[in-house]
C-alpha cells in the first residue's frame, strides 16, 4: 500500500494497542497497513505486568473516575478478547482469574488502605476488607508482620507477551499487512493541510492511506506533521520490572498482590513478575541498581521467600503518560487522523476496548452498536480535545 497504492487505514506503532486496532479494523473489512520501526510487540508493551486491575488502580479525581470507567468496560471485553484470540491462535494468552490483594505493610499503610476501602466503597466496587490472618489463609506465603489486606476479587492478569504473540497471528492469519522495521517520520497532510494522505517513512517512502491511527506509544510526539492543536500530549514514564522464577514450580503466590511501590503478579507456572519503578527521566532506558533493590527490598519485606526465586529478565520499559495520566483516544484536529495513546499504566487493560472505540470511529459510526454499554460516553471520556486549549499545564 505505498506510492499509489492506497490502505484504507495506516496503523503507526505495533504494541498491543496499534496490532489491536489493526486486527478489528480488518475483521470489520477494512483494508490495512500496520508500520512498526522495530519489531512487532518491541516496544512498552512486553515489559508490562498485564494486571487487568481497574478497581485497585482507581484513582481520586476527574481524571481517575474516567479512567476507572474505561477500565471497567475494558476489564469486562477482556474474556471475549482472549477467547477470540485463543480461538484463532490456539494458544492460552495467559488470562487468569485470580483476584488481587492490596496488602499493608505496616500502620501508615494501613490507614492508607482504610482510606483506599471507603473511596472504592463510595464507588460501589467489590473490594473485601481482610485482617492480616485471612490474608495469609488465603497466601500463606505473605509476611506475618502484614497489617492489614483488602481484595479486588475482579482485578485479574494476562501474559502480554502471549497476547502479542496471538495478536501478531490474528494480524497475519487476517490480512493486515505488516511492515516491520519501517519507521515512520511523518503524517502527511493535503495541500490545504486539512486532511491526512498517510505517511511518509525514514527512507522518504510514502504509504498512503484514507485513514492514519497514531498507536507508537510513548513516542507518538515524535511523529512530525501534525499541528500543535492536535492535542497529541505524550511523555514517557520509565519503569524498571523484574521477571523471575521459581525453580521448586509454582505455589509461592497464587493471586497478584500490591503494595505500596509495587506489585508481584504470578504467571501460574512458577514464574513471577515483580514490579515496577515510576520515573520521569525522559527517554532514558538504562537499568539501575537502586530501581533493582527498592523493589526487592520492598517486595521481600512482605513476601521474604521471593529471594529464593532466580532472577529471569530485568527490562526497562516506557509508559505512554499524558498530562492527566488518561489515554487519548479519538479524532485529531486533521480530519483522518485518530489518536490511539497515552495509555500510561493501563494499555494492555485498555486494549480491547481502545480497539473498540477506534474501529467505531473509523466506521465513522456510533461505535460500539453491538455493546452493553454506550461507548460514546467512553470517548468523551479520552478525548483529544482535552489537551487542545491554549496553556493546558504538560
Ligand atoms: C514496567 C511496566 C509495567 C506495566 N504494567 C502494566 C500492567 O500490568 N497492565 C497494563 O494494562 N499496562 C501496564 N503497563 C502499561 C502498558 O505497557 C502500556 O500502556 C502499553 O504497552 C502501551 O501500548 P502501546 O501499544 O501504546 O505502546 P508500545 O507497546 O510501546 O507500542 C508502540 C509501538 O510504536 C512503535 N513506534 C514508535 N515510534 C514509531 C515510528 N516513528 N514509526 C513506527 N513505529 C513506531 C514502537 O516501536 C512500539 O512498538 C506497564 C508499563 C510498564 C513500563
Amino acid at each position: 500500500m505505498s506510492d499509489g497504492q492506497q490502505a484504507d487505514v495506516v496503523v503507526v506503532g505495533g504494541g498491543v494497542i496499534g496490532m489491536a486496532v489493526a486486527w478489528r479494523a480488518r475483521r470489520r473489512g477494512m483494508a490495512v497497513t500496520l508500520l512498526e520501526r522495530d519489531a512487532l510487540g518491541a516496544g512498552t508493551s512486553r515489559v508490562a505486568a498485564g494486571m487487568l486491575a481497574p478497581v485497585v488502580e482507581a484513582e481520586f479525581g476527574d481524571a481517575g473516575r474516567r479512567l476507572l470507567e474505561l477500565g471497567l468496560r475494558s476489564s469486562q471485553l477482556w474474556p471475549g478478547f482472549a477467547a477470540e484470540l485463543t480461538l484463532l491462535t490456539g494458544t492460552s494468552v495467559g488470562l487468569m482469574h485470580t483476584g488481587t490483594l492490596l496488602v499493608a505493610r505496616d500502620d501508615d499503610d494501613a490507614r492508607e488502605l482504610e482510606r483506599q476501602l471507603a473511596f472504592r466503597r463510595s464507588l460501589g466496587l467489590e473490594v473485601v476488607r481482610l485482617l492480616a490472618s485471612e490474608a495469609r489463609e488465603r497466601e500463606p506465603a505473605l509476611a506475618p508482620t502484614l497489617r492489614l489486606a483488602l481484595e479486588a476479587p475482579d482485578d485479574h492478569s494476562v501474559d502480554p507477551r502471549l497476547v502479542l504473540a496471538a495478536l501478531r497471528f490474528a494480524c497475519e492469519s487476517e490480512g493486515v499487512q505488516l511492515r516491520e522495521q519501517t519507521p515512520v517520520v511523518r503524517v502527511d497532510l493535503d495541500g490545504a493541510g486539512g486532511r491526512a494522505t498517510g505517511v511518509t517513512l525514514q527512507d522518504g517512502e510514502r504509504v498512503c492511506g484514507g485513514q492514519v491511527v497514531l498507536a507508537a506509544g510513548a513516542w507518538s510526539e515524535q511523529i512530525e506533521g501534525l499541528p500543535a492543536h492536535a492535542g497529541v500530549r505524550v511523555r514517557p514514564v520509565k519503569g524498571q520490572i523484574l521477571r523471575l522464577r521459581d525453580p521448586a514450580g509454582p505455589g509461592l503466590l497464587s493471586r497478584v498482590v500490591r503494595f505500596e511501590g509495587g506489585y508481584v503478579v504470578p504467571r501460574g507456572d512458577g514464574r513471577y513478575v515483580l514490579g515496577a519503578t515510576v520515573e520521569e527521566r525522559g527517554f532514558e532506558l538504562a537499568p539501575t541498581a537502586g530501581g533493582v533493590y527498592g523493589l526487592l527490598r520492598d517486595a521481600h519485606e512482605l513476601l521474604p521467600g521471593i529471594s529464593e526465586l532466580e532472577i529471569e529478565e530485568l527490562s526497562v520499559g516506557l509508559r505512554p503518560g499524558t498530562p492527566d495520566n488518561a489515554p487519548l483516544i479519538g479524532r485529531a484536529a486533521v480530519d483522518g487522523v485518530i489518536l490511539a495513546t497515552g495509555h500510561y499504566r493501563n494499555g494492555i487493560l485498555l486494549a480491547p476496548l481502545t480497539a473498540e472505540l477506534v474501529v467505531g470511529l473509523l466506521e465513522g459510526q456510533p461505535p460500539g452498536a453491538d455493546l452493553p454499554f454506550a461507548l460514546d460516553s467512553m470517548l468523551a471520556a479520552c478525548s483529544p480535545e482535552r489537551f487542545r486549549a491554549v496553556g493546558v499545564p504538560a
